[in-house]
């Protein structure tokens, strides 16, 4: 029987043997990429539980195709599904040109609240890399994905708007600037809430994949109480909520005022010893040198919306660029989830079979993980790893290697689903 995955009482996610998953095609090279996907997804499945579990796939529309069916963008009813159903997966959506709608994906978010985008990096064997050793790469972010100066509160240099905001900040709040009816005006909001509730679903991953530290990047140094209080929210969310599994920075700060370098060297160390999270923070230039440097000193990364978007792109060049970068869109108090390749729709490879489909297949892999369909997950790591490590590959990482056997999209699935 075919049913819905719900939640209960306690928060745990109840999934049902053959549980029903909204899907969303995609613009551009989304077909493509879909069909190659949902077939490896399919058979993952099949060899992993041997035909007591299957997903029953339930076609939600949005992008050009809901706009070409139903005139809308993004219809009512596909929200209600993906409402409805908790968990979905799409692949990647055009934005449209003028006409109200900032983005899809935006407004997917929105609707949903889903405050979490997670993306993971990592290195797989073959994968072409800017870098020595791309292997040292292997952390998860956390960016927080409703607000920042990205929820796009924003006004026009010379509308009314941008002007009564800058005589509100010169008159009533005698803010000293340089004003000019030249100058757009963008406001950053950062909430405790927004700040804590994606902190805890960090240090929550953490605890449960056995990660050794959460990073929280951040630019506080210079943006006081919108980064640095998201920082110092974070250090609080871990001493108040999480003391018995975490040990923080801004204790060893504290230790090493009272009783010197030593003491506070000596009581982090046992704190790892006893396999304590270590939270500690990086202001978000630094990072971005860190991820080359010594990538190997971070794990599990927390961060706001505009940081998480460049750095979520920076890492990913590291691991092998957007083909192969995958993401999720999570709220964990409803459960709700969205699961989405994080490339956009090349639509200059629309319908061309040519792309490469690992990015909207391992979103699939974070899927069944979220499922707790671990089995099916690992089935496809490995098929995809072992194809890749054969140098079977479709035309972007063909172009960047050596004795590579170039493959179309769809042969690419095939290849996967032979090395499972
Ligand atoms: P894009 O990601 O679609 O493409 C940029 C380039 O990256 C492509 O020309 C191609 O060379 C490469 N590329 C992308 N996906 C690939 C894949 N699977 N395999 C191999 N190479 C791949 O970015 P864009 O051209 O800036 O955006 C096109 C459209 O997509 C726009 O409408 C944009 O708004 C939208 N977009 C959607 C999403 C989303 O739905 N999540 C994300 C980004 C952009």
């Amino acid at each position: 029987m075919d049913a819905k995955i719900s939640k209960d009482p306690n928060g745990q996610l109840i999934v049902p043997n053959q549980p029903v998953i909204p899907f969303i095609i995609g613009d551009g090279i989304g077909p493509d990429i879909w069909h190659a996907a949902v077939r490896v997804f399919d058979k993952a499945v099949a060899e992993s539980y041997g035909g007591s579990r299957k997903v029953v796939w339930k076609e939600v529309l949005a992008g050009e195709k809901a706009f070409q069916a139903t005139g809308e963008w993004l219809p009512q009813s596909t929200l209600d599904t993906l409402r409805e159903y908790l968990v979905g997966i799409k692949g990647p959506l055009t934005t449209p040109v003028g006409g109200g709608i900032r983005s899809l994906n935006v407004a997917l978010r929105k609707d949903l609240d889903l405050y979490v985008c997670q993306r993971p990096t990592k290195w797989y064997e073959g994968v072409p890399s800017p870098v020595k050793h791309p292997e040292y790469v292997d952390m998860v972010i956390f960016r927080e994905n409703t607000e920042d100066i990205y929820a796009g509160i924003e006004f026009a240099a010379g509308s009314a708007d941008a002007d009564k905001i800058q005589a509100f900040l010169q008159d009533t709040l005698h803010v000293d600037y340089n004003y000019s009816n030249t100058t757009g005006v963008g406001i950053k909001m950062v909430s405790e809430e927004g700040s804590k509730r994606l902190i805890r679903a960090a240090i929550d991953f953490a605890i449960e994949q056995g990660r050794k530290s959460v990073a929280i990047v951040h630019k506080g140094n210079i943006m006081k109480y919108t980064e640095g209080a998201f920082k110092n929210w974070g250090y609080e969310v871990a001493e108040s909520e999480y003391a018995d599994k975490t040990y923080t920075w801004g204790q060893w700060e504290r230790t090493k005022e009272a009783k010197g370098d030593q003491a506070a060297n000596d009581e982090q160390k046992a704190a790892e010893a006893v396999g304590k999270i270590i939270i500690k923070d990086v202001i978000a230039d630094n990072f971005l040198q860190q991820i080359l440097l010594n990538p190997r000193d971070y794990s599990v990364v927390a961060t706001l919306n505009l940081n998480g978007d460049y750095i979520s792109d920076a890492l990913a060049a590291i691991v092998g660029g957007i083909g192969i970068a995958p993401g999720a869109n999570i709220n964990y108090k409803t459960g709700h989830a969205v699961f989405e390749a994080t490339h956009g729709t090349a639509p200059r490879f629309a319908n061309t079979d040519s792309m490469n489909p690992s990015s909207v297949i391992l979103s699939g892999v974070m899927m069944f993980e979220y499922l707790g369909w671990h089995e099916a997950a690992e089935a496809i790591v490995k098929g995809l790893s072992q194809t890749i490590k054969d140098k079977t590959v479709t035309i972007d990482f063909y172009n960047l290697m050596t004795d590579a056997t170039l493959v179309k999209t769809s042969e690419f699935a095939d290849k996967i689903i032979e090395k499972m």
